[in-house]
């Protein structure tokens, strides 16, 4: 084996586990975005019930203002009937008006206070109903994500085993730019070379298909490790184009 057939050893195994995997990525992708929603609604779910708490003991506050705003005004309309001189009922008078608005504002908002924490006490009954759907979800996900581990254990281990026997067939530097490609650009880390016109000696670069000097093909042919100059992949040569270009280069 080659260089360049030992760095590809190493990428169609990383491409098969790439694949073995995808199932198993796209499960824990799903799940961590359940995962994400459930902690959305719980925080928001905190907040809300927090704010309703807050207006309730703010009504209760008032309700109480209103109780004890009602006692004197009892008091007051008793010291009016039992009044001895007009200007003493129209003193009492005038401060029964007075209490009399101040418990009709406080009245009011307390009753504006009550319809907010009613919505208030609505959303957080319809965020636990979301919060219950979403982690309900979010178990059915994580399940998920364990049963597609199970499937593909040992076909896993199996590939990393081999990948791991490959790759220690390859020179360590070689070995670090490879796997920095395939983090990059995953299935195009490797390309084999196109023959475009075989006559007239044109190549392409099987990933970006800009066109690759004849150098090119001779490297391969001699199994040196071949970089193309334009997308930095490294290329590899297929079966059928080393026959067709040794068949053409006898001719
Ligand atoms: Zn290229």
């Amino acid at each position: 084996m080659n260089i360049t057939d030992r760095v590809l050893r190493v990428y169609q195994l990383d491409r098969q586990l790439a694949g073995l995997q995808s199932r198993l990525r796209a499960a824990e992708r799903f799940y961590a975005e359940q995962s994400r929603q459930v902690k959305a609604l719980e925080t928001k779910r905190v907040a809300v019930a927090h704010q309703a708490k807050q207006i309730a003991a703010s009504v209760t506050n008032q309700e109480n203002d209103i109780k004890s705003t009602e006692a004197r005004l009892k008091h007051l309309r008793e010291q009016m009937a039992n009044a001895h001189t007009t200007k003493e009922y129209q003193g009492f008078l005038t401060e029964v008006k007075m209490l009399d608005i101040d418990k009709d504002k406080v009245e009011e908002e307390a009753l504006n206070q009550l319809a907010r924490a009613d919505e208030l006490k609505a959303q957080v009954a319809e965020l636990d109903t979301q919060f219950a759907e979403r982690a309900k979800m979010c178990k059915v996900a994580e399940a998920e994500c364990a049963t597609r581990k199970t499937e593909i254990a040992s076909k896993l281990s199996e590939l990393q085993a081999q990948r791991q026997a490959a790759a220690s067939e390859v020179p360590g530097d070689l070995l670090a730019r490879y796997e920095r490609l395939f983090e990059l650009h995953e299935e195009d880390a490797m390309a084999p070379i196109e023959i475009t016109d075989l006559k007239r000696h044109e190549y392409n670069c099987g990933a970006c298909m800009m066109s690759l000097p004849m150098e090119a093909s001779i490297s391969l042919l001699g199994g040196k490790l071949t970089i193309c100059s334009n997308c930095q992949c490294i290329l590899y040569i297929t079966e059928e184009a080393t026959e067709a270009l040794t068949h053409s280069s006898k001719k």
